[in-house]
This record gives structure tokens, C-alpha cells and sequence, in this order.
């Protein structure tokens, strides 16, 4: 766990695809000031507008996660704003060309690898975090997920689809940068093959493909390198409850368990648990303090005479 805010040491950039137009997008992440949090820049546009990430800023949960101030939108969020979460990194701004973060690989996998070329640096200011006081929790059509107090970030994810490759996967994740690299950010996101075919029908997730997304039918998944873990599924929900996390814009000290959960459902759980003063507490973690050398054991000491002996 990161005490101080960081940030990064310089600039990155990257190119890939726009999961909903299909079309090339030009993203730069660049260092920001202590306290700015992520903030969204639409380089596209004249007078180049801002949006910060910011739960109350969520205006569409369909397909991904698209927020937007004054009408100005940016879609897809989630998958880096878990990277972004998953390795500490409190201030950024993200610069696109476009409506949308490229969709990249559908994992949290390239802007992980992208981060760690440019480098981190400490602020030097405190990370103030919110820390869960009680239980909080929404629950709507048979989905259920909640927060409780607890001395770390963890979340335990349960799905459940009626598929033969699927049926119910659990992950119990505490939140920890090398497990997140490990563990979490390489895990895709996934479709099935008839709401594929009805959405480009639609006109719409015009860029996602087998680059960018696990893909099944009835039976299979239709990869040819098949699943990075055979529990790629609700390790990729892990991700992106983690991403829909970090619009809280603090890091968050709590347990959470979510039920079937998505987009829409963990926006209104990390709204109404802002939105109640009475479950949170904002506290400053000091970084413990460094462990006591362990006392020198007494030298032997070495008496010639008594060897010679
Ligand atoms: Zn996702």
C-alpha cells in the first residue's frame, strides 16, 4: 500500500481501437498534481474540455463505462481506471482523442505495461483514504453487492452464467499491486457470440473483436489461444469492479462483496456510500514505522589463548 500520492515520472503514449466506433484512438496518460485525482482530457475538441473521473460523472453504464460533464463524454474508462488503481497512481491526467480509451487487448494488461515504462514517482503529500464505518449495500433483480468495514481493500466477486464454461466463479482479491499485475489485470473481458452479432447489427461495439474480447458460443470459446486462467471471467469482473471503484476518487479502505454485480450496480453501491456520511471516516494512513533491527547478537569473541588450548 502506497502512503504518499504518486503519480507518473513522464509521459506515455499509446494507439488502439475504440471498442464502440471501431476507429483509431490516440491516448496519453501524463503526470498531474498532487490532489487532481484522473482527469479526462478530449484533445479532439476545440478548447480541449475536461472531465474528471468522478462517480457522479457516470452517464452510461451500457456496454462500458462512460462519464461525461456538459455533454462531453468519455467511453470505456473502467479497464484503465483499474491500471491506474491496481498499481497506485493518484494523479493523471488522460489525454484521448476521441469519445473513448482505446479498447487495447479488453484487459488492463497494456496500460499496466504502458505505466511501468514511464516510471512512478511519490508526491511526497498523504493519500487520504475512505474507510468503510458500516455496512452499506444495493441490491436489484437477484444482484446484490455490498461494502463492510476492513483494514484493506478486498473484494470478493461471485458470478454466474448459464453457460458450461462459466456456471459460478468466485474470486476473493485483496488489493495489492503485484497481485493485481498477476493475478487481475491480465483477465479480458468477454461477449457472448449472439450479443456480439446483435450489437454490430445495432451499429454498435463496431471495434470488438477476438483482439479485444474472450468470445463464446453455446459450447466454447472461440479464441484460438483459448483463456489466459480458466477463470478469466470473474477475474475480469474483479478488474472491472476495481475500475468502477476508482471514480470514488480515493482509495478505499473496505470489504466488498458483490453478487452478479456490474457497471450500474457498483456506481449506485459507491454513491450511496459517499452520499452517507455516517459509513465512512476519511483517514490518513501513516506508512508503519520501519521494523526494529533485530538486536546484534553478541560477537563471539575469539581468545587465542583459550584456541590454543
Ligand atoms: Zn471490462
Amino acid at each position: 500500500m502506497h502512503f504518499h500520492q504518486r503519480t507518473l515520472m513522464r509521459p506515455v503514449a499509446c494507439t488502439g481501437i475504440g471498442l464502440h466506433s471501431g476507429k483509431i484512438v490516440n491516448l496519453c496518460l501524463r503526470p498531474a498534481e498532487p490532489d487532481t485525482g484522473v482527469m479526462f482530457k478530449r484533445s479532439d475538441l476545440p478548447a480541449s474540455p475536461l472531465i474528471p473521473a468522478d462517480v457522479h460523472n457516470v452517464v452510461s453504464t451500457e456496454l462500458s463505462t462512460t462519464v461525461g460533464s456538459d455533454g462531453v463524454t468519455v467511453s470505456t474508462v473502467e479497464h484503465l481506471l483499474s491500471a491506474l488503481a491496481g498499481l497506485g497512481v493518484d494523479n493523471v491526467l488522460v489525454e484521448v482523442d476521441a469519445p473513448e480509451i482505446p479498447i487495447m487487448d479488453g484487459s488492463a494488461a497494456p496500460f499496466v505495461f504502458l505505466m511501468r515504462g514511464a516510471g512512478f514517482t511519490s508526491q511526497g503529500k498523504p493519500r487520504q483514504f475512505y474507510r468503510a464505518k458500516r455496512e452499506v449495500s444495493v441490491s436489484e433483480n437477484g444482484k446484490s453487492v455490498a461494502i463492510s468495514p476492513a483494514d484493506e481493500l478486498k473484494v470478493d466477486f461471485t458470478i454466474e452464467f448459464d453457460h458450461p464454461l462459466i456456471n459460478q466463479q468466485k474470486m476473493g482479491f485483496v488489493m495489492d499491486e503485484r497481485g493485481y499485475d498477476k493475478e487481475v489485470s491480465r483477465a479480458r473481458t468477454f461477449g457472448f457470440l449472439q450479443d456480439i452479432h446483435r450489437l454490430h447489427e445495432n451499429g454498435l461495439a463496431l471495434g470488438g473483436s477476438l483482439d479485444n474480447a474472450v468470445v463464446l458460443d453455446d459450447y466454447t470459446v472461440l479464441n484460438d489461444d483459448g483463456l489466459r486462467f480458466t477463470d478469466e471471467f470473474v477475474r475480469h469482473k474483479v478488474l472491472d469492479f476495481l475500475g468502477d471503484l476508482a471514480l470514488v476518487g480515493r482509495p478505499i479502505l473496505g470489504a466488498f462483496t458483490a453478487f452478479k454485480s456490474g457497471h450500474d450496480l457498483n456506481n449506485k453501491l459507491f454513491k450511496k456510500f459517499l452520499a452517507d456520511p455516517s459509513a465512512w471516516t476519511l483517514v490518513t494512513p501513516e506508512a508503519p514505522a520501519p521494523a526494529l533491527e533485530p538486536a546484534a547478537e553478541p560477537m563471539p569473541i575469539f581468545e587465542p589463548a583459550a584456541a590454543q588450548a
